[in-house]
């Protein structure tokens, strides 16, 4: 069987989209298991190992039978699998809105250009900032969406410099800016973003909000 004929997966599950410009609406979520990076606050750590292997078949099944129109590949990182992409393209086939969330570290080439990328740029705060890869900002289209994940005011100006310093509402216009959830109120970087006048969506994590700022698989 080839390389790309499984994946490791961590949890197939339908509930609403809790971030990005898709907020709100129901979606399916493939987890994938596996990161190369270890993000400060990341809230997904219990996808770092395990999960089970399972013929990509039986992955894009099952994304299908819950029945929503959008899917999300998430992870960790679900661009380190190889059968990630061709995954990717079977449920644009299907018909399916897509998103695949990543790090901004993976490279994002050759994504399936019906595929909404949602990537990160990693703000001091985590650790990780170091692992940007900037040439994905060559690879992203006007539907795509950029994604900052800010714990202090220092995260906060970092964005703001990178937003500005790189024109990134030329690459898109939709730029996400969301709070690590205790360490920085949703309340300062409203603030923040109206004082600079800067053109970022201040998002809050609605998942969390709707159930706890634990909850896995929700
Ligand atoms: S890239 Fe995502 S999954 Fe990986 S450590 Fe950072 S927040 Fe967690």
């Amino acid at each position: 069987m080839a390389k790309e004929d499984t994946l490791v997966i961590h949890e197939i599950y339908a509930s609403i989209q809790g971030e990005s410009t898709f907020a709100g609406l129901p979606c399916t979520f493939v987890r994938t298991t596996g990161c190369n990076l270890r993000c400060s606050w990341c809230d997904t750590p219990q996808a770092f190992y395990g999960g089970t292997r399972l013929p990509r078949a039986e992955v894009l099944a099952r994304a299908l039978a819950t029945g929503t129109e959008l899917v999300e590949l998430t992870g960790g990182e679900p661009l380190l699998q190889p059968g990630v992409r061709p995954l990717l393209t079977e449920l644009c086939d299907a018909g399916r809105t897509v998103l695949v969330e990543t790090s901004g570290e993976a490279d994002v080439a050759g994504v399936d250009p019906r595929v909404h990328v949602i990537m990160d740029l990693k703000a001091p705060g985590s650790g990780e900032s170091e692992r940007n890869r900037w040439s994905n900002l060559e690879h992203l289209r006007e539907k795509d969406e950029i994604k900052f994940v800010l714990a202090s005011r220092e995260d906060y100006e970092w964005m703001r410099d990178v937003v500005r310093a790189r024109a990134l509402s030329r690459v898109t216009p939709k730029l996400l800016a969301s709070t690590v959830f205790g360490k920085l109120l949703p309340r300062d970087l409203v603030a923040w973003v109206l004082a600079d006048r800067l053109p970022v969506r201040v998002q809050l994590q609605m998942h969390k909000v709707i159930w706890a700022p634990d909850a896995q698989g929700v």
